[in-house]
């Protein structure tokens, strides 16, 4: 089983994602002047549900793993958010990653509360079967809450359309009929939205010129870091790439690559394809660490959450951080590197396409009618710009930083739709 690559407590801060959650949502309650009781009722995920996984191996012995299901609110819709399956998956993170996907969906304002999943397991020791047979039962022991009008699943790390695919399999496998909308992030051929692939990336990058265009900031020429280069840094990558930013490094679990004159793209995908991972590209090695702190204009991490914590964010460089990855910075790094002068782009504004085209997805999925490519294109842009301004405005209006400005936003709109709805009975 692979260690669990979160920083450990050595930087003397709380590195619990839950607890980090509790800290930003407290800092906007505070602007927002909620009250005790509402503020409670946020607080709290709406369902917890821990399951065991018992899967047939290959070699014929049987083991258990452990998988969650949390649905943090569906005040404003059905709630909806992706599954990891990873050895650091724990409930706390969980929960962690369920109230973050609540904001999110208020903040690019579309009609769906936050949740998510995870299985406590190391995929990459999976055969293909095992895998298959593992997602299928963990589908079975959660599809007592799932459905495409009560909670979506989508993919996260170390999950992927074929996933989804099993997923939607299963669950209409025992309703007896087709339930596309069930889950987002499908192949194509069973529902699935163009673009879904790229979406949070194209998102995070709309971010980055929102973000550039007001601090002057040109992106051609400019330089850029990425932690991670799975479905989101992948792609951000090349969005950026595309725009003439010169990408110096990049990243996955196994470690870094440098190249100071910009390393191809091409070369990076086509060692990671062959031999598993983009250190066995052309270029120096440095560590996931070393990344994070080169002296790039845009920093992108997008990975796993806690990497930008309280002692290395004093030696962070960038001058944008754009959070495709959800939770990368704890609290006590948002605080130095405000002090700094750098931009945070927040997770719940910079990796919100990912969501929103799952919303297209479902929207599709629900109306049996499919857009064209150019569609969904506009209208992620659309709305990831849209939302940008909004949390920009936000930030402004309470003089504070991006992600207060974003979970101000998106904690009053959820708010209010508890108000509204009242306290049952
Ligand atoms: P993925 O499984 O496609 O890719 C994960 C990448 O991270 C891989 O390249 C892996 O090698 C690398 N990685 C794993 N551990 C690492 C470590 N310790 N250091 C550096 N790299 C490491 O996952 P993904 O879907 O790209 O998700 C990445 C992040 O983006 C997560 O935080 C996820 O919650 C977030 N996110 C994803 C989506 C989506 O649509 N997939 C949407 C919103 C947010």
């Amino acid at each position: 089983m692979a260690a669990n690559p979160k920083p450990v407590a050595s930087t003397g801060e709380n590195l619990n994602p839950y607890d980090f959650a509790l800290r930003q949502f407290d800092r906007a309650a505070d602007h927002l002047g909620l009250d005790a009781g509402n503020r409670e009722v946020l607080r709290n995920p709406k369902r917890q549900l821990i399951v065991s996984v018992p899967v047939k191996m290959d070699d014929g012995l049987i083991r258990v793993f452990q998988g969650y299901r949390v649905q943090h609110s569906i005040a404003r819709g059905p709630s909806k958010g992706g599954i990891r399956y990873h050895p650091g998956v724990t409930l706390d993170e969980v929960k962690a990653l369920a109230m973050w996907m609540t904001w999110k969906c208020a903040v690019v304002n579309i009609p769906f509360g936050g949740a998510k999943g995870g299985i406590t397991v190391d995929p990459k020791a999976l055969s293909p079967g095992e895998n298959e047979r593992m997602t299928r039962r963990f589908t079975s022991e959660i599809s007592i809450i799932l459905g495409p009008d009560r909670d979506i699943p989508a993919p996260d790390v170390y999950t992927n359309s074929q996933t989804m695919a099993w997923m939607m399999d299963t669950y209409s496998m025992t309703k007896g009929y087709s339930t596309l909308g069930v889950v987002t992030g499908k192949p194509l051929g069973v529902g699935g939205s163009a673009g879904r692939n790229e979406a949070t990336a194209e998102g995070c990058f709309v971010a980055i010129e929102e973000a550039a265009k007001r601090q002057g900031l040109q992106l051609k020429g400019a330089t850029a870091a990425v932690q991670g280069f799975g479905n989101a840094g992948a792609h951000v990558a090349r969005f950026l790439e595309e725009a003439g930013v010169r990408l110096v490094a990049v990243s996955d679990s196994q470690g870094g690559l440098y190249e100071k004159k910009g390393l191809s793209l091409d070369a990076v995908g086509a060692a990671k394809e062959k031999k598993g991972s983009v250190v066995a590209g052309r270029g120096e090695k440095i560590s996931n660490t070393d990344l994070l702190e080169l002296p790039v204009d845009i920093l992108v991490p997008a990975a796993l959450e806690g990497v930008i914590h309280r002692k290395n964010a004093p030696r962070v460089k960038a001058r944008i951080v754009a959070e495709a990855a959800n939770g990368p910075t704890t609290p006590d790094a948002d605080d130095i590197l405000r002090k700094k002068g750098i931009v945070v782009i927040p997770d719940i504004l910079a990796n919100a396409g990912g969501v929103t085209v799952s919303y297209f997805e479902w929207v599709q999925d629900l109306y049996s009618f499919f857009w064209d490519p150019d569609m969904v294109r506009t209208q992620l842009q659309r709305t990831i710009r849209r939302a940008y301004e909004d949390v920009d405005t936000m930030a402004r209006r309470y003089e504070t930083d991006l992600r207060t400005g974003a979970l101000i936003l998106g904690v009053g709109r959820v708010e209010e739709a508890t108000r509204i709805r009242g306290i049952f009975p």
